[in-house]
């Protein structure tokens, strides 16, 4: 499909579990290094995929309270997901909870309403997971999966940390880390300051997508609207001033 996600490690901690068609890849490497434990960024099987398969083994696991709840009863999810990543297997073997002194976990919603990110300060550097993807991201999953308004707050409380090493979820090292976030808060900002301005005027979302984006992309299509600008319109409206 043209996507990859990574999963990092640091400090002999795994960032995320990757995805589950490679449980088997995941599952010599941590025979072979043996992390003392991981931890997960939010729900989606890109990045949780692997949960149980690590619990099961006994890997200590950092995990929100309210993803730890989303992977005991994934979501059902539609069949372009299913066949990119593989459908992730429920969380059903005990969590051994963990944290590491020099790793820092910050919530920052909005791409998913449990997302965080790894903040290890005294080598300033971020494991993003998806909080930034790109500049100009116009697609998202339907409201309120995804809330576009609060993601313009995480990605602001991100860059004011001043990173000097940024890794993307699936973009690798983000060269110019604090300029991008700020690109990107900057342009989602403008673009939400947009869609407000046509939802004043009474347009609906399928107006507003061929006004502002000039209509849908292959994406849309593809996943059935499931990821898709008017998503993305939906999400503002979701949150719109007087709703
Ligand atoms: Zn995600």
């Amino acid at each position: 499909m043209g996507f990859s996600v990574s999963t990092y490690a640091v400090r002999g901690v795994l960032v995320d579990t990757a995805f589950h068609d490679v449980r088997a890849d995941l599952g010599a490497w941590i025979g072979a290094n043996k992390p003392d434990g991981a931890i997960v960024t939010h729900h989606h099987e890109d990045h949780a995929g692997n949960v149980e398969f690590l619990a099961a083994r006994g890997v200590p696991l950092w995990i929100a309270p309210e993803t730890l709840a989303k992977v005991r009863s994934p979501e059902s999810i539609l069949w372009y997901r299913r066949w990119c990543w593989g459908a992730q297997a429920p969380l059903t073997s005990p969590v051994t909870p963990f944290a590491h002194p020099s790793l820092e976990l910050i919530h920052t919603p909005g791409h998913s309403s449990e997302h965080h990110v790894v903040w290890d300060a005294e080598r300033e550097t971020v494991f993003g997971a998806d909080l930034f993807l790109g500049v100009k991201v116009r697609v998202t999953h339907p409201w309120p999966r995804e809330d576009v308004r609060a993601q313009i707050a995480s990605i602001r409380k991100v860059a004011a940390l001043k990173p000097k090493r940024y890794f993307d979820g699936h973009r690798g090292l983000v060269p110019d880390a604090v300029a991008q976030l700020t690109a990107k808060a900057d342009w989602t900002e403008d673009t939400v300051g947009e869609i407000d301005a046509l939802i004043d005027r009474g347009l609906d979302d399928r107006e507003i997508v061929k006004s502002l984006f000039g209509g849908e992309d292959r994406w849309s299509l593809v996943t059935n609207y499931d990821y898709s600008r008017r998503n993305y319109v939906g999400s503002v409206r979701g949150t719109h001033a007087g709703r």
